[in-house]
């Protein structure tokens, strides 16, 4: 009885699986098997009707429709037909059925039994797998071990003597030989039905649903509270929110056991039906465990050809049950947005593996950034240097600057004014070397930390991350703000979650880049709009037509504090075509920068260097060029990466119409016929 009962289990989930490929054979027979049932549904489907015979002491099934109740002397073509017939008695009388014990000789089955879930005797035929109470069911443990687990389900079995005999009566008919009405439980009430097995089968369309939940983070509870807003009520779902969870722990499980090989097939799918525009490169160990990947797809290497200049990666996602590290490659887009380039899972932090994955980043884009952000991590110091040695590699401020309070005490932090005073230092651009490093001396020493251990080390590893000496690096300012940090923390973070297969994993990831690109687009069509311009200049309005609106702002406070803040120091020094100004700026603490403008050539350049860092020109460059009655920006100052449609107008990458046109509906529909 048990043993039976679980291979039903087991059957049931493997037509769940079949049902994942292919959505047209959805199994409708769920009901046949026995499964463990929620203890509230239990309850809810006892409630009490008028189907009591006080003459026989038992209930008896009450239909809508005489003809689906079963007789002596039925006549069926196969066992199943009268299967089916008698599962639509028990829905319409309100109890489940299961397929119970047979007769076979030569072959043929000649007796067949039909009885009411309720029927036998749960402890007698469980103290054959266990002296517990509780249902078992069997389950694959992570080991690929089958192992039985307890389900915290109360048994309902009440020895219901209900049921259908059939009989073999030759020439391929079977016969009903007895038929037993009665039931000593009652049955469910009408409002109880819903909750019958029978009644509770997972559609396609929903289980597309519970994924595309799962997709967004949302889990299979929510998930059945939001499918029941949209049908209406509880009773029009069909299924209930354990139903919804039992599918999902299906999935897992089958996934579980497949899982990189799906994600290799995928990846190689996706190659191909992309005209190689989407690239991977991955390792496995000897025993064939995936131990490294990288991946790019086309939007990211379309992007990097634009925006590539400045990347960073950060080690700091653990994700998957396999602990991998996921490494993400994230760059600045035109609307001063995160975007995505390419990304790695890993099994370890090493040198190794990190080298491994900028040869791979090298080879796919086969072209270093400018400038490389990443945390203090120094195996991927070793990497960097030895993979992109001309690049510049900075530490990310932020996350130094986060370890402060717990370095040198939150409490210190908060109330002292240290960090204050110290923070003038560390994050100005506008700083010498030398200042800075007399400015951060000398507030240590003012609050007695000139001997703190862990500032001593940042202050020694200061050419990695303190901006007085980025000052001048091209694009070196792109990636330190705590606001990119922060999110594109949150982009991932949200998206990444510990205990998911790679399937699951990768499924969120392409949900999470989707949603970037889909921003991307969005705010380029924002951009059709030209901004309002606060000043009569034309260079403003050149600027509001050229830039995208973020960029423009930027540009905007600029020129709005050329006009306001800034004023002559002095007269200029003309030689060689070249007049140099010194500057005073009321935002600055009105302090001084020198401009030097070639009237020959239009070539700007101003000491606070903010152009190299950021590309776009400085408030002190736009009062020079207000002056020499320059009407339009410079073009070699319009920096490709800030304008307005970049991608579409700067990428020459090849994959660009393959992209747009049908293969990325092809990838789509390719994907989620083969695993969903
Ligand atoms: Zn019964
Ligand atoms: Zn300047």
């Amino acid at each position: 009885m048990a043993s039976s009962s679980n291979q039903g289990n087991l059957h049931n989930s493997c037509n769940r699986y079949s049902d994942l490929q292919v959505d047209s054979t959805a199994n409708n027979n769920d009901f046949t098997v026995e499964c463990a049932r929620d203890d509230e549904v239990e309850n809810f489907i006892e409630g009490f009707d008028d189907s009591f015979s006080s003459s026989s002491g038992l209930w008896i099934p009450k239909v809508d429709d005489n003809k689906v109740k079963p007789y002596s002397g039925q006549i069926f073509r196969d066992i199943e037909t009268c299967f089916k017939f008698y599962a639509e008695y028990g829905r319409q009388g309100g109890f489940d059925i299961r397929k119970s014990s047979q007769k076979v000789r030569d072959g043929i089955v000649v007796y067949k039994y039909f009885v009411c879930s309720k029927g036998g005797n749960h402890e007698t035929s469980m103290s054959k797998e266990s002296d517990s109470n509780s249902d078992l069911s069997l389950v694959s443990s992570t080991a690929g071990v089958d192992v039985r687990r307890r389900r915290r389900t109360v048994t309902k079995k009440c020895q219901c003597e209900a049921k259908v005999q059939l009989k073999y009566g030759g020439f391929n008919q079977y016969i009903i030989s007895c038929f037993v009405e009665g039931h000593n439980h009652p049955l469910a009430s009408t409002s109880g039905k819903q909750f019958l097995r029978i009644n509770r089968t997972i559609s396609s369309l929903q289980r597309r649903f519970i994924l595309d939940a799962a997709k967004s983070n949302i889990g299979a509870h929510r998930a059945h509270s939001l499918y029941k807003s949209i049908a209406g009520s509880y009773t029009d779902i069909g299924a209930t929110a354990t139903d919804f969870q039992n599918w999902v722990r299906d999935i897992k499980l089958y996934i579980g056991k497949h899982d990189a090989d799906m994600l290799l097939q995928k990846f190689q799918n996706k190659r191909e039906t992309s005209d190689a525009g989407f690239s991977y490169e991955y390792e496995t160990d000897s025993d064939g465990h995936l131990t490294r990947l990288f991946w790019a797809d086309i939007p990211g290497r379309q992007s990097y050809e634009v925006f590539g200049d400045v990347v960073s990666f950060d080690a700091t996602y653990r994700t998957n049950k396999y602990g991998m590290v996921f490494v993400p490659f994230i760059g600045v887009d035109n609307h001063w947005k995160s975007v995505t380039f390419a990304s790695a899972l890993l099994n370890h932090e090493d040198s190794t593996n990190f080298t491994w994955v900028c040869e791979m980043f090298l080879k796919v884009f086969q072209q270093a950034p400018k400038c490389i952000i990443t945390d203090q991590c120094p195996a991927m110091k070793v990497a960097i240097n030895k993979i992109f040695p001309n690049s510049i590699h900075r530490y990310c401020m932020w996350h130094i600057m986060q370890k402060f309070t717990a370095k040198v005490g939150p409490v210190f932090c908060a109330e002292s004014g240290f960090m204050e005073k110290l923070n003038k230092f560390v994050w100005s651009s506008h700083l010498t070397i030398s200042e800075f490093e007399q400015g951060w001396n000398s507030v240590l020493d003012e609050f007695g930390l000139s001997e703190h251990v862990w500032l001593n080390e940042m202050y020694l590893m200061r050419e990695s991350w303190i901006p007085a000496f980025f000052r001048d690096k091209p694009m070196g300012a792109l990636l330190r703000t705590t606001s990119r940090s922060e999110s594109s923390n949150f982009f991932f973070n949200h998206f990444v979650q510990r205990g998911d297969t790679l399937s699951e994993f990768y499924i969120c990831y392409e949900s999470a880049i989707e949603k970037q690109i889909y921003e991307n687009k969005k705010l380029n069509d924002g951009d059709r709009c030209i901004p309002k311009t606060i000043t009569e200049k034309e260079i403003e309005k050149e600027a509001a037509q050229l830039y995208t609106r973020t960029m423009f702002y930027k540009v905007q406070k600029q020129i709005k504090a050329s006009c306001f803040h800034i004023s002559l120091a002095g007269q200029p020094i003309v030689a060689d075509g070249v007049s140099t100004y010194i500057v005073r700026d009321k935002t600055y603490d009105e302090k001084y920068f020198e401009v030097q403008f070639s009237f020959l050539t239009n070539n700007v350049d101003c000491s606070c260097k903010l152009f190299t860092r950021v590309g776009y020109l400085c408030r002190h460059c736009f009062y020079c060029l207000g002056l020499w009655g320059v009407e339009r920006i410079p073009h070699q100052y319009l920096c490709s990466r800030w304008m307005r449609n970049a991608e579409d107008r700067f990428c020459k990458s090849k994959f660009s119409d393959v992209m747009e046109s049908t293969n990325v509906q092809n990838i789509r529909d390719m994907s989620k016929k083969i695993y969903w």
